[in-house]
């Protein structure tokens, strides 16, 4: 018997996009099933995020109509990575492997094929990389790729160009719900579960319609959470920022006394207003750094629920 396929794909506020997603992943997995790579039992499993719109008046017409679309309502927004873990939390029950994937089309259907060989080869999990950003904006391309080396610099590994199109086994999923953090960024924890992983490249498309639900507001938010989620670097930057403005003032205070020595000194207000000032900034800003994660460690002990599910829709009859 085939393996098992859970697609799971979080929805907001996306029901333009809604019919034409279903069709095509449908086809995917028909013909998948067909192939007998995967069993009958695979599922494409849409998460509501709390959406605005029909989103979710759709899934339930979806599943009615067919057994191969499940569906999982969550009671309110709680954001894309919520979002996709309530998801596979869910499908880890039921599935042998599971794939995440937006749900605008922007990841190429057809690199589920080449994900599926590469688990039946034997890895545990394999990434979609995107092989070039040529179709996105050029801010969009800017910013992005500069939030990967960033993100690298501050310590936060993750794999490049990989966003959360990524194939994982029933036993990658487990290793996932061992990670009980609150501040999730899947993209950087999925690395440290560890097993056989390749990777997959596709070419990344435009959304097929609506909007990025990802404003640039939400980027940041997002880029900030990785960072200060998976690595402490920026606190030691902060710790050697502010032994080195310690050094300059010591050379500072030695260059002084010459100065004064040799009566050379020179009555100036300025530089002490500048050098007040920036001292001032960096003050705040280290304190800023730190109190993201003294924030941070208060979400955690907390230990509040990541997601709540108000329904569920997965039938066992096999789909058509
Ligand atoms: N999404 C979500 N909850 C949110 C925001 C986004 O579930 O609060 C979903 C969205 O429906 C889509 C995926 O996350 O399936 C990626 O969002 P989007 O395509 O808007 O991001 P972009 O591709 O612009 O980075
Ligand atoms: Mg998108």
């Amino acid at each position: 018997m085939a393996d098992v396929l859970y697609v799971v794909v979080p929805c907001y506020n996306e029901e333009e996009v809604l019919p034409e997603t279903s069709r095509r992943l449908k086809e995917k997995l028909r013909s998948l099933i067909a192939a007998e790579k995967i069993s009958s039992r695979s599922r494409i499993l849409f998460v509501n995020d709390g959406s605005k719109d029909r989103t979710w008046e759709l899934i339930c017409k979806l599943h009615k109509e067919d057994a191969v679309f499940s569906g999982l309502d969550l009671t309110r927004n709680r954001g894309h990575q919520n979002a996709l873990l309530a998801g596979l939390m869910f499908a880890k029950e039921k599935c042998d492997m599971a794939i995440s994937m937006d749900a605008d089309l922007q990841d190429d259907v057809d690199a589920v094929d080449r994900m599926v060989e590469e688990y039946c080869a034997g890895c545990d999990i394999v990434y979609g990389v995107r092989s070039s950003r040529k179709k996105d904006s050029f801010f969009k391309r800017f910013t992005a790729e500069g939030f990967y080396r960033v993100m690298n610099f501050l310590g936060a590994e993750t794999v490049f160009n990989h966003a959360d199109y990524r194939l994982m086994s029933k036993r990658a999923l487990e290793g996932l719900s061992q990670f009980q953090e609150v501040n999730l960024f899947l993209r950087g924890i999925v690395p440290m579960i560890g097993y056989r992983s390749g990777t997959v490249e596709y070419e990344r498309g435009e959304r097929f319609a609506g909007e990025s639900k990802y404003p640039l507001k939400k980027m940041l938010a997002f880029a900030m959470e990785g960072i200060t989620s998976l690595s402490v670097k920026p606190i030691r930057y902060i710790t050697l920022l502010g032994f080195l403005i310690f050094l300059v003032s010591i050379i500072m205070l030695i260059t002084f006394v010459v100065e004064w020595a040799l009566h050379m000194t020179v009555v100036g207000w300025a530089s002490v207003i500048c050098s007040v000032w920036a001292i001032g900034g960096l003050i705040l800003l280290s304190l800023g750094v730190i109190g993201e994660y003294i924030g941070k460690i208060y979400l955690e002990t907390k230990d509040r629920p990541r997601f709540l599910i108000r329904e569920v829709l997965d039938r066992d009859e096999a789909g058509t």
